[in-house]
């Protein structure tokens, strides 16, 4: 099979993924994961997809013996918000050094840079292809893939999430949690014939207010507990028989989500009961790593800028994908701004995409 004609400019195909609208929700990942899958069958990849109901399918394509590196990225976005955009979010218009679009930043421009990467590569090495759906709404599309048991084994991961192509080591886990306390309704005069929830839910309340996570880590910073809702009663006139308050809990290297939801336990009465929201692990890879250090130095070398190597602010589906693929070391870099990813007008700078293809080609011929 022949190269696809659009895995040779990198502004041209992030156009394309631009233009197919997988906002998210409902997602709608499906052609634009065929167009995907397309692409890389072109460049010698053998593609699987992954069906996750009406058009949305995930995608997993390798080239060359298994292992090796892998890319991956998400094809969702978020939804364009409220304000008026003044360009069409589909339309990946092009203006100076800025493509725009929703998806151009967070993180179809990632994905393109790394397509194109690939097309150029002939290395002999492996290199992966993951392609998930529904990041944006809690790394669903990456849970479904682990939990199914389709993910391979391999010895490195880029994650092409937005960071200005700075190497990133790591970013906080994620566990929300909601506490519930049940009472009993009554009319607001009467009182003593009821069971008020709020009251069952303040002494827990007060002590959780107290509490913060005792983990530092050194480059990560602190674990963090954040009270983010609030919620009871229908009306000022009845005793409220439900009071639920939702934590939002960031941790890092070296405290695990089962030590953080026992330590918000200890903090419960008996009658407050816990669900869990979301739970996404920290990712970290020790900068001293050696395929790491090699990256980073690969990615120093192609932008002349030195590295940072902190912690990414958001999640990314690492957190569900690296033990999938059993543990490897992980560097999140992508071309996106660390600035745009969600915002009205998002765009992508065409000198980051193209950098951004020299580091993954780099990458890719490094590997193995
Ligand atoms: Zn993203």
């Amino acid at each position: 099979m022949t190269q696809h004609p659009d895995l040779s400019d990198v502004a041209a195909l992030t156009r394309k993924l631009v233009g197919f609208d997988t906002i998210n929700p409902p997602g709608r990942e499906a052609d634009a994961m065929r167009y995907c899958a397309g692409l890389l069958e072109s460049i010698g990849f053998a593609c699987r997809m992954v069906p996750h109901g009406p058009e949305r399918c995930s995608l997993i394509a390798q080239r060359g013996p298994e292992g090796g590196l892998a890319f991956s990225g998400h094809l969702d976005t978020v939804p364009l918000g409220r304000a008026p955009w003044t360009r069409p979010p589909h339309g990946g218009e092009i203006e100076g050094d800025r493509l725009y679009g929703r998806g151009s930043s967070d993180m179809k421009g990632g994905i393109a840079a790394f397509l194109v990467a690939a097309a150029r590569s002939t290395s002999a090495t492996g290199t992966g292809v993951i392609l998930t759906v529904g990041e944006e709404t809690g790394c669903d599309g990456a849970r479904w893939l682990a939990e199914a048991g389709e993910l391979p084994k391999v010895d490195a991961l880029v994650v092409g999430e937005s960071t200005d192509n700075q190497p990133l080591a790591g970013h906080k886990g994620a566990l929300w949690l909601k506490l519930i306390a049940e009472g009993r309704t009554a009319h607001g005069a009467t009182p003593e014939l009821g069971i008020n929830a709020i009251a069952a839910l303040s002494p827990t309340l007060a002590r959780l207010c107290a509490y913060q996570p005792e983990t530092l880590h050194p480059q990560m910073g602190r674990a963090t507990c954040n009270l983010g809702t609030l919620h009871a009663g229908i009306n000022i006139n009845s005793v409220p028989d439900l009071c639920e308050l939702t934590v939002d809990l960031r941790s890092v290297e070296g405290v695990s989500h089962a030590e953080l939801t026992a330590a918000v336990a200890s903090c419960c009465d008996a009658d407050v009961r816990i669900e869990t929201l979301l739970d996404l692990p920290a990712v970290w890879t020790d900068p001293s790593d050696p395929w790491f250090a090699r990256a980073a130095e690969t990615a120093r070398a192609v932008t002349g800028r030195e590295v940072s190597l902190a912690c990414a602010t958001y999640f990314t589906d690492a957190s569900t994908l690296k033990p999938a693929l059993g543990a490897p070391p992980v560097m999140i870099l992508g071309p996106g701004s660390m600035d745009q990813p969600h915002g009205t007008d998002e765009y992508v700078r065409l000198s980051r995409l193209a950098e951004a293809v020299e580091i993954y080609a780099a990458l890719i011929a490094s590997a193995g």
